[in-house]
């Protein structure tokens, strides 16, 4: 397809252009899409700021059009990919890798030392008109699923791939610390998999009423006393399985001291390189397995099996909405709106 679409490009730290450039022209193994709706992720607000580490790598290069978490119908389809048509509903994988090393060649493509990231390494991301994409990495939305809930997929599918490496069992008790998109995803994602009880632990209060009246799980404030001792009083033991969401280097202690003997930690957060010091002490005495947890790899399938279901809670996640012309605004209200009971803030466009 040929012609000119509009990109809101970041050109410098906090500084977003709307630009009109050139409508991707697809190879025969990629495909066309038109973006309907973009979540905004912390990654993205880090890319807006200057802050994301991978511009110290020189993985990513302003300008670029951030956006990762995205959904859209099929536009233009490669001559080499199968199983599309045009106008159906898509979700894509952020991880995109070379599938020929040996990452690749074991499913594991999110650990490709050659891969792209949509929206943050190379390929450019949905926050424009257009975007492309290889087939490979793409996903049919089931019916029934609309645009600016598919675009939670690529969350959905990274705590779907925390929670099934955990292997959460029947009866476990969990802890989640963070309240964050990220954070009520996988509490939700852990009660529906089997957990006993689940607690979120969160600086606020937030987002009590959801979690402990609309969903059925519990808030502990970790400003209002010892944590641990919360965790212990709601379980009568410490958690069987505990999800550090928050990426702050002071909460992966107290995860620890949470996790039961025997117990699963599991880290799906970043702490921007800031060396934390940790008491393998707890992990060793109590045999806690810890597992470090990267994107989604294979994940997308099974998390749009789970929205189709109607099992999870999806519309209070999405906290905020803005059109795509105030693509500039989202990233700024993103960037400055801690701790004011935003989740999720979704950019959405006309079709
Ligand atoms: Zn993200
Ligand atoms: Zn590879």
């Amino acid at each position: 397809m040929t012609g000119k679409m509009h990109s809101f490009r970041i050109v410098a730290p906090l500084k977003v252009e709307n630009q009109l450039i050139d409508i991707p022209q697809i190879e025969p193994h990629e495909v066309l899409v038109r973006v309907l709706a973009t979540g905004v992720c912390t990654t993205d607000v880090e890319l807006y700021d200057g802050s994301m580490s991978y511009y110290r790598d020189g993985l990513s290069k302003m300008p670029l059009t951030a956006g990762h978490e995205w959904s859209g119908t099929i536009a233009q389809i490669g001559s080499a990919v199968k199983g599309f048509e045009i106008g159906d509903l898509v979700v894509g994988d952020i991880s995109i890798g070379c599938g020929k090393c040996k990452n690749c060649k074991k499913g594991k493509y999110h650990l490709c030392s050659s891969r792209t990231e949509l929206g943050v390494i190379r390929y450019d991301g949905s926050m424009a008109e257009y975007l492309k994409t290889e087939g490979k990495n793409v996903y049919k939305v089931p019916a029934g699923v609309s645009a600016d809930i598919a675009a939670l997929c690529e969350p959905l599918a990274t705590v779907l791939y925390a929670v099934r490496r955990t292997g959460i069992e029947p009866g476990d008790n969990v802890v989640v610390f963070g309240d964050g998109p990220i954070g009520l995803l996988n509490a939700q994602l852990a009660n529906c998999c089997g957990a006993g009880k689940v607690a979120v632990v969160a600086r606020k209060e937030l987002h009590r009423n959801l979690i402990e009246q609309k969903w059925g799980m519990h808030l502990i404030n970790s400003t209002q006393g010892d944590v641990v001792n919360a965790v212990c009083d709601l379980f009568g033991d410490y958690a069987d399985v505990v999800f550090e969401d928050t990426g702050n280097p002071e909460v992966i202690n107290l995860a620890v001291r949470a996790t039961a003997p025997g117990g699963r930690l599991c880290a799906l957060s970043l702490t921007g390189k800031q060396t934390v010091p940790f008491q393998l002490e707890y992990v060793t005495s109590r045999d806690i397995t810890v597992y470090g947890v990267l994107a989604s790899p294979n994940s997308f399938a099974p998390a749009l099996n789970m929205m189709a279901s109607g099992k999870l809670d999806l519309e209070p996640i999405i906290s905020h909405r803005f059109s795509f012309e105030q693509t500039p605004e989202a990233l700024e209200f993103a960037r400055t709106s801690h701790g004011q009971g935003r989740i999720k803030v979704m950019i959405e466009q006309k079709s």
